[in-house]
């Protein structure tokens, strides 16, 4: 049983100190035509088509934003397929082999500082929207709209958030820790475009090498007005609404935005992205990904190409350790989803995944031991909002505020039943959309 707790401690990590491989040359890579917050899309490509690194094969549309597809890799367009997006839904996906001559679309090169100099901030949010840069913490939410509602509002803090809590999970850690000179450019150009004041760069409190690594590269950028600020090393602390409490002081009320409280956060890999958006005009093409766990041979750090198989990537790590069912997680293991196989495609908002060997675990009734409810990050009553789920109770599930729940997976993991909670939040959630 797990004591009544509101933060799980990081004692997962396999892969902290394992160098990032570059993984850039997939047979074939998969780009999807509509996604989570994208559910209609023009492709502009067909079959046989050349594309280069960088060209726009499409536009998705979400509603109250637009996102440019790209392809990231050189090669030929073969059609459009069906494959299983990281959702766990079948959606259709542009396929493209890689010829692997890696040649970029010419608009894509390094800009001079005078050239970035002479930008506005309206300049900044054209750069990142044709770039389609968007939260790569796995929040997939548009940065160039996140931008745009900086320009009306005074803007005190910028966190960068590198703090990934979740157990298991590296990739912030790398990236900040193998790119510090990148990313603190990043941070001058999300500065710029935001306004912000002042700027605090938090990660969890146990990388000494990061903290040593970021102190000797800040005093390269005295102009910045940046701290470093170290957390603590639990889950949820990087959720972003606890570490603006944690670094400013400030509530975010649920439903609002922190821009409205003079706070905007963006993570550590959006700030890499930023570098790359401004100062090479490039497209998100890459993304860090850790692949770990228990059931695969060797757990890494891999910088991919978007649209890779995942099959890839497991041959990459040595594949399955043994023969015996495995349990395959496409994200974190708290808020991550299960796969069914493990054909999946890795896209923009697939931060990491994991492979652990099967277990069995046998639910039992509810106990009445509140835990679940000690534990919610958003004061909710999982217990209560179950039992209503399992009546299909929508007007009692809305009187529960179901829809302030995160999906952190905390009720689920400190369940003394071992029943799968965040399960029934999903269906809850779904039942008052
Ligand atoms: S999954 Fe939802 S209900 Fe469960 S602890 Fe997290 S926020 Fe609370
Ligand atoms: S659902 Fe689990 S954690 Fe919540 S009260 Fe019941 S036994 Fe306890």
């Amino acid at each position: 049983m797990i004591a009544k707790t509101r933060a799980i401690s990081d004692v997962l990590n396999m892969t902290t100190s394992l160098p990032t491989i570059h993984f850039t040359n997939p047979k074939k890579i998969y780009v999807s035509v509509t996604n989570a917050r994208c559910k209609s899309a023009e492709v502009y490509v067909k079959p046989g088509d050349k594309v280069k690194i960088g060209t726009v094969i499409g536009k998705r549309n979400g509603g109250y934003f637009e996102q440019n597809m790209h392809s990231t890799v050189s090669g030929t367009v073969l059609g459009i397929v069906k494959k299983w997006h990281r959702t766990g839904k079948m959606v259709d996906f542009i396929e493209i082999e890689n010829d692997f001559k890696d040649d970029y679309e010419p608009t894509i090169y390094e800009r001079t500082d005078e050239e970035i100099s002479s930008y506005t901030r309206e300049d900044y949010i054209e750069r990142v929207k044709n770039n389609s840069l968007i939260g790569l913490g796995g929040s997939t939410f548009p940065t160039y709209i996140k931008l745009q509602s900086c320009l009306d509002k005074e803007i005190d803090t910028l966190i960068i958030n590198g703090v990934e809590c979740e157990p298991y999970l590296t990739t912030d850690h790398r990236i900040l820790l193998e790119h510090p000179n990148k990313i603190f450019e990043g941070i001058k150009y999300l500065r710029n475009a935001t306004g912000a004041k002042k700027v605090y760069i938090c990660f969890k409190k146990k990388y000494d090498d990061l903290y040593q690594v970021l102190s000797e590269v800040k005093k390269r950028h005295m102009d910045l007005p940046i701290e470093i600020k170290r957390v603590e090393n639990f889950y949820p602390q990087g959720w972003e609404v606890a570490l603006i409490k944690t670094v400013t002081g400030k509530v975010i009320p649920s439903g609002d935005l922190p821009q409205n409280h003079g706070v905007v956060c963006f993570n550590a890999s959006t700030a890499f992205g930023m570098y790359r958006a401004i100062r090479l005009n490039m497209p998100v093409i890459e993304r860090n990904f850790t692949l770990t766990g228990d059931g695969i041979k060797y757990p890494s750090n891999i910088r991919m190409r978007i649209g890779t198989p995942l099959s890839d990537l497991l041959e990459l790590c040595g594949g399955y350790i043994s023969d015996k069912p495995k349990v395959l997680i496409m994200g974190g293991p708290m808020m991550g989803a299960c796969l069914l196989k493990d054909d999946a495609v890795c896209s923009m908002s697939c931060t990491s995944a994991i492979v652990l060997e099967d277990k069995e675990y046998k639910e039992e009734p509810c106990i009445r031991c509140a835990s679940c409810v000690y534990s919610c990050p958003c004061d909710l009553q999982p217990v209560l909002i179950m039992k209503a789920v399992k009546v299909k109770d929508i007007e009692a599930l809305k009187k529960l505020h179901v829809d302030k729940c995160i999906e952190c997976g905390m009720c689920g993991y400190t369940c003394t039943s071992k029943i799968n909670l965040t399960d029934y939040m999903r269906q809850a959630k779904k039942l008052v959309k």
